[in-house]
């Protein structure tokens, strides 16, 4: 899925409604007709799971359950990273202050008192309903490069520690890719700096197209140069891969009349592989990618090569 495409996504609005009185569920859904999609759960085991799969922009939930009160199952949506950021507003017969506190403590937005006033309730809503796109937007556009609409160095930095760090604790190899563009200065002294920003969007596209197995993320890390995380990777595959990037981009057929390597556009690929332990930094990762582009460079571009 490119940037547009999920930003696209945002429209979708979605609310979950977890009450265990499904005469409850048809009330609130009557009232909130129009405003989102709406799902429902009666239990709050179900209603995690739904979270969990559908991702709701806003979650509303009933306090008085059977299996587990609304606050149990709020705290639980706030630890478990694929639900923390649903908004969840309490529905709730007690008004007293003291099921307020618990409502904000356990991770609650809001809390609406019954008896419910039709208005209040969907305004309360849509409230929550767009700071959620607000902020998915924001948030997306803070991890991406607005040139490609790639992931970008700041997103990068933070899943490259995140996953040496789980990579380490499950002793695995992390694979890393550093891809840089060959003769691209002379690419845009040549044809222009407008050209340059299309064939650079056109590579990011299609190195991103190519590294589309779970967990692989595709970065602009500066300029001209690209970097790709591949988890569970031996240095055997990522040499393959770094070979099979290199056929892509050259198959892609662009011209490029002011290269040295040949008369398309081509790209220089650095590869290494490493089971993250006490004597391995993220730091000898990067090091290490970066001295297989240098090597690739020298040994005469549009190549893959892996330092270990
Ligand atoms: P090599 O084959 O050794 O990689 O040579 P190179 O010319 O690709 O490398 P160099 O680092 O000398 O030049 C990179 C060029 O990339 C310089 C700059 O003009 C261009 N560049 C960097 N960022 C952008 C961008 O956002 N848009 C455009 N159009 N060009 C960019
Ligand atoms: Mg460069
Ligand atoms: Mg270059």
């Amino acid at each position: 899925m490119n940037f547009f495409q999920e930003l696209d996504l945002q429209e979708n609005k979605l609310i979950l409604i977890v009450d265990d009185s499904v005469e409850n569920i048809r009330i609130l859904s009557n009232i909130l007709k129009g405003q989102a999609q709406i799902i429902f759960a009666t239990t709050g085991h179900d209603g995690l799971a739904l979270a969990r799969e559908r991702h709701p922009q806003v979650i509303l939930m009933d306090v008085d359950m059977p299996d587990m009160n609304g606050y149990e199952v709020c705290r639980k949506l706030t630890l478990d990273p694929e639900t923390q950021n649903s908004a969840v507003i309490f529905i709730t017969a007690h008004s007293e202050m003291s099921s307020e506190v618990e409502a904000l403590e356990s991770g609650g937005v809001d809390f609406i008192t019954k008896p419910l006033n039709p208005p209040v309730v969907r305004a309360r809503v849509q409230t929550h309903l767009t700071l959620q796109q607000q902020s998915a937007v924001l948030l997306r556009l803070a991890n991406r490069d607005s040139l490609t609409g790639l992931y970008n160095r700041r997103f990068f930095d933070q899943q490259l520690e995140k996953e040496f760090e789980r990579h380490g604790r499950q002793g695995l190899p992390l694979g890393l890719a550093f891809i840089d563009i060959d003769n691209f200065k002379a690419y845009n002294d040549g044809y222009g700096h407008v050209e340059g920003d299309k064939c650079l969007r056109t590579v990011a596209q299609a190195i991103d197209a190519a590294s589309r197995r779970p967990g692989e993320i595709v970065a602009r890390y500066g300029g001209e140069e690209f970097v790709t995380i591949l988890p569970y990777t031996s240095p055997e595959n990522m040499q393959k891969y770094g070979e099979w990037i290199c056929v892509r981009i050259r198959e892609l057929g662009l011209p490029h009349r002011y290269s040295t390597t040949g008369s398309n556009v081509t790209i220089s690929v650095g590869v290494t592989s490493m089971i993250p332990g006490e004597s391995k930094t993220i730091a000898q990762l990067l090091s290490n990618a970066d001295q297989a582009v240098y090597k690739a460079k020298s040994a005469g571009r549009d190549c893959a090569k892996m330092v270990i």
